[in-house]
This record gives C-alpha cells, structure tokens and sequence, in this order.
C-alpha cells in the first residue's frame, strides 16, 4: 500500500468560538441516539458557553465505523 498518494484529514482539537481557546471545561457529556455526543462547554479563557458534537466514535485502527455501530 502507498501512503504517498492517500489524502490527509485533519482533526483538530476543539477550540472555544470566540477567542480559540483550545481548552474548555467540559460541564457535561450527552449520547445522541445517532451514536454523536455532545458536549456543553464552557471556555476556560472567555467564559464563553457552546455546545461540542462529536459526530460518530472514531473507528479503532483496523475497524471501520461500520464494525461500531
Ligand atoms: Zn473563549
């Protein structure tokens, strides 16, 4: 298999909204029934309120998401 040619997806932390903290305090965590979970959040610099989705758990190394749900 050749990684050379395989595209890059970036994932990068959450960051709070308005002023790009990357560090919010997680005040509490939701299951979706969609396998999403969200999460509210309040920003560590700002004060600044919002909500994190987490789409789907990402698969382990080997499975796709697929073998999750
Ligand atoms: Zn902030």
């Amino acid at each position: 298999m050749n990684w050379d040619s395989a595209p890059m997806v970036f994932v990068t932390a959450p960051a709070c909204p308005v002023c790009l903290s990357v560090k919010p305090i997680i005040v509490r965590s939701e299951q979706g029934g969609d396998g999403s979970t969200s999460r509210k959040c309040v920003c560590r610099r700002c004060s600044s309120r919002f909500v994190l989705v987490i789409e789907a758990p990402l698969p382990e190394f080997g499975k796709t998401a697929e073998d999750i749900s």
